[in-house]
């Protein structure tokens, strides 16, 4: 068979890159390489390699199946985790390309920026949290890295993904803050972008679900500034609330971008900075002082709201029951896991495994379990990959 000809491809992307990125964007032929080294594929980057990767791993596509804020019971409009991802890295990749920074690596290390969520969101951490309160603790950023380095099983030489240092770095920043050499512009940008995304949305589902009147909103700054850029009064009914998000988001977006280049415009009096020196520099993005204060009132707002409306509240107990029984359960009855999960236990303990396993489950097949399991007593658990 003839051998396909892609020509001098690595020139290729590494050309383009030289031609459309700044500086101080991680540049793909910077890229630091992977734990198991690999040959460079033919036709596409590192990073658009770890995009492909992410997106086509199972714990991905189990996204769909896990709430943002609202469970699928409340209806259909709202986000679920996987649709917020992809919103994640809609606006990171806006505000990547405007700044000239790696569309790739952002998009990559969006995709995986929230695939270790548990089931029931931040309710499912918290009982998490609890139950391995003495093995560990539990974070769904620390997740995230256990499953695209362990868990996820796609090849033959090695468990994991086997992502570029630079993507798991991303995650690593995520998971511990703390990390300096990892604050790259790329994953500010992610930061940000999520930051922006949610807080729009969780808006926008809450007023569609009737959580919230638009009375309430009054009171919000950044609201009232929505209102004075576009005029939400002469907009027919149902053109109000999608005209108002999109305008939140435009304005988050737009302040983001014109601080943000601002700040990098001033990196030029140093020269032409690397990605590596930008991140030593301790270069911070982020939006205007001002901007940051309006949204933070409407996280503010939101958590008072919204998080903590009386219908989400129910609904959260409820899950964190059903969370709480189900590790109880599996935790004193190690047989009853399926096989995969029994053979973690003697790498990680059996607290661990459990809490692996439950953390990896859809809200459904969470639900689903427990009326297996505890209710009607299934000798064994189903494994979820
Ligand atoms: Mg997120």
């Amino acid at each position: 068979m003839q051998q396909a000809d892609f020509g001098d491809t690595r020139s290729n992307w590494k050309q383009r890159e030289e031609a459309l990125l700044a500086s101080y964007a991680m540049h793909s032929c910077d890229a630091q390489g992977r734990e198991h080294p690999e040959p460079e594929h033919p036709y596409r980057g590192p990073f658009q390699r770890d995009r492909d990767r992410i997106l086509h791993a199972s714990a991905f596509r189990r996204l769909s199946g896990k709430m943002q804020v609202f469970t699928g019971d409340m209806g259909d409009y709202h986000r679920t985790r996987l649709t917020h991802t992809h919103e994640v890295a809609s606006l990171a990749r806006t505000i990547g390309r405007s700044l000239r920074l790696n569309e790739d690596l952002i998009e990559a290390m969006a995709l995986l920026h929230d695939i270790g969520h548990p089931p029931f969101g931040h309710c499912g951490e918290d009982v998490l949290k609890e139950c391995l309160r003495d093995s560990g603790g539990f974070s769904h950023n620390q997740f995230a890295l256990d499953l695209v380095t362990r868990i996820e099983q796609r090849y033959t030489d090695y468990p994991g993904l086997n992502l570029t240092f630079e993507v798991l770095s991303g995650q690593r920043y995520r998971s511990h803050k703390q990390d300096s050499e990892s604050q790259m512009l790329e994953i500010q940008v992610v930061d940000a972008a999520d930051s922006i995304a949610y807080d729009s949305h969780d808006l926008d589902d809450a007023l569609k679900l009737g959580l919230l009147e638009w009375g309430q909103l009054d009171s919000l700054d950044l609201v009232q500034r929505a209102k004075r850029t576009v005029r939400l009064g002469d907009v027919q009914t149902s053109l109000r609330r999608p005209l108002l998000v999109h305008t939140l988001l435009d304005l988050q977006m737009g302040d983001f971008l014109q601080h943000s280049s601002r700040l990098l415009g001033s990196l030029g009096g140093l020269g032409e900075l690397s990605s590596q020196e930008v991140c030593k520099a301790g270069v911070s993005l982020g939006m205007s002082s001002e901007i940051e204060q309006e949204k933070r009132q409407l996280e503010g707002f939101l958590f008072e709201h919204v998080y903590r409306h009386p219908r989400l509240v129910e609904v959260r107990q409820g899950a964190a029951m059903r969370l709480r029984q189900l590790y109880r359960l599996l935790v004193s009855n190690p047989e009853r896991l399926p096989t995969r999960v029994r053979g973690w236990v003697l790498d990680w303990g059996i607290e661990r495994a459990t809490g692996a396993y439950l953390a990896g489950m859809t809200d459904r097949f969470c639900d689903e379990q427990y009326l297996l399991l505890v209710e009607m007593g299934r000798p064994c658990g189903v494994d979820w990959s």
